[in-house]
C-alpha cells in the first residue's frame, strides 16, 4: 500500500484549526422556554413553506425530535437523501453536514435544498480536496476509483463507484474477483477494514473521521473488563484496535438496530454521542455506555461529538426558511457525473442482495453510512 500523507485537521486556509473554527460556531445551549419557542417557530415555518426536515442521527436532539414530529426523518446520510428524493415536499431542510446536502441535491436536482449552516463540513470531505484527489487518480489510471459517501460532489464525480459502510465490502470483493485494483478514498480505517476482509489490492487515501479516529483500543479493553456482559458496537471507521474488539461492526442504522434487537442488557457504543438520543428513545431499557476517547484534552478534537454536526441548530432551520440562506448548489455537469457512481452502487445492491447480506462479523445487512 502507498500512503498519501495529508494533514487536514490542523489548519484551514486562514491558519486556524478547522475544528476550533467549528466549535466557535456551535450555538449556546437553550433554556426550556427558548427551546419551545424556537421549535414552535420552526414547525410553523416548515408547514408554511411546504418543507420537510431530514436530520442525521448525530445532530442535536431537538432537531431530531422536530424532524420526527413534523413527518421528516432521522437517519444516515444515504437514507436522508433517498427520503428527501421520495418525499412530496419541494424544499428539503438537511440538518447534517455539507456532503449530505450535496447528496440530497444530486438525487433531487429539481428541489430546493437548504441547510441550517453551510459551513458544517466533515474531516473526511475536508481531507480530500477535489484537485489533489484528481491528481492522485491521474497518477494511477490502472485503478478503479472507489469513494466513500462522505466526500464532496466533485470527488464523487471523479469516482467509478460510491460505497457506504455496509456495501463497501461486497463491492470491493466483487471488483477484486474481477481482477481490478482499487484506489480507495478517503477513510483509511474503513479502507483497511475492507482490505482485511477482501484481500483486495487497495491504494489508500489517508483520511479519517475525527470522531471515530479518537476511540482508544487500550481504554476500551479496560472498560470491557468492567462490563463483561456488555456488547461492543463500533463503526468500521474506527482504528483496528477498536474494531477488533467489536461484537457488531456497522453503520449508524445498523448499530441502532443492534441496540434494539440484541438480547443484551448493556452496550458499549463507539459512535458520535448525538446518536445516543435516538438509541435511548428506541431502546429505553438498555444501558448505553460511551466508548472511551482521547479525553477532554488538547489531543482530543471531537471528544466523541462532531463539531460540524453540532453547528446545526433550531435557529439555523428558522433562518434558512425565513431568509432562504444556506442553499446547496451543485453544478449540473458535476451532479450528473456524481450521480453515475451513486447509481452504480444502488444497481449493484439491487442485483446482489445475497452478497450484501453475508456478514463478516455481526455486520447487520443493510445499506447505510455513518
Ligand atoms: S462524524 Fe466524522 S464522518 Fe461524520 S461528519 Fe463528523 S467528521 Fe465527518
Amino acid at each position: 500500500m502507498t500512503d498519501v500523507q495529508f494533514d487536514y485537521t490542523q489548519q484551514d486556509a486562514t491558519g486556524q484549526s478547522c475544528t476550533a473554527h467549528a466549535w466557535a460556531k456551535v450555538p449556546a445551549p437553550l433554556t426550556p422556554s427558548q427551546r419551545t419557542a424556537l421549535k414552535d417557530r420552526a414547525r410553523a415555518l416548515l408547514q408554511q413553506h411546504n418543507a420537510v426536515l431530514v436530520a442525521h442521527y448525530y445532530v442535536d436532539g431537538d432537531l431530531q425530535d422536530l424532524a420526527m414530529e413534523t413527518g421528516g426523518c432521522v437517519s444516515d446520510s444515504l437514507e436522508m437523501a433517498r427520503f428527501g428524493r421520495d418525499h412530496a415536499a419541494q424544499t428539503l431542510i438537511v440538518a447534517g453536514v455539507r456532503f449530505m446536502g450535496e447528496s440530497a441535491k444530486i438525487l433531487s436536482p429539481q428541489k430546493r435544498v437548504l441547510m441550517p449552516d453551510l459551513d458544517a463540513t466533515c474531516s473526511l470531505d475536508l481531507g480530500c480536496p477535489p484537485d489533489q484527489f484528481a491528481a492522485f487518480c491521474d497518477a494511477h489510471p490502472d485503478r478503479t476509483v472507489v469513494v466513500y459517501a462522505n466526500t464532496s460532489a466533485a470527488v464523487k464525480a471523479r469516482a467509478d463507484w460510491m460505497v457506504t459502510s455496509s456495501c463497501a465490502e461486497a463491492i470491493v470483493r466483487h471488483l477484486h474477483e474481477q481482477g481490478q485494483k482499487i484506489l480507495w478514498a478517503p477513510d483509511r480505517h474503513l479502507g483497511s477494514y475492507v482490505q482485511r476482509q477482501t484481500g483486495a489490492d487497495m491504494l489508500m487515501w489517508q483520511g479519517d473521521c475525527i470522531v471515530h479516529n479518537e476511540f482508544k483500543g487500550v481504554e476500551l479493553e479496560l472498560l470491557r473488563q468492567e462490563h463483561p456482559q456488555a456488547k461492543v458496537l463500533v463503526h468500521p471507521e474506527s482504528p483496528k484496535s477498536v474494531v477488533d474488539q467489536a461484537d457488531v461492526v456497522g453503520s449508524t442504522a445498523q448499530l441502532l438496530k443492534a441496540v434494539m434487537t440484541m438480547d443484551a442488557p448493556e452496550f458499549i457504543v463507539a459512535t458520535d454521542n448525538g446518536m445516543f438520543h435516538r438509541m435511548r428513545q428506541s431502546a429505553p431499557t438498555k444501558r448505553l455506555i460511551e466508548a472511551p476517547t482521547a479525553g477532554n484534552s488538547a489531543t482530543c478534537k471531537s471528544c466523541a461529538h462532531c463539531p460540524w454536526m453540532a453547528m446545526n441548530a433550531l435557529q439555523g432551520v428558522i433562518d434558512c426558511l425565513e431568509r432562504g440562506t444556506g442553499e446547496v448548489q451543485v453544478d449540473e455537469p458535476v451532479r450528473t457525473q456524481a450521480l453515475g457512481c451513486i447509481d452504480r452502487m444502488l444497481d449493484f445492491v439491487k442485483a446482489n442482495p445475497a452478497a450484501i447480506s453475508q456478514p463478516s462479523r455481526g455486520f447487520v445487512p443493510n445499506i447505510g453510512a455513518a
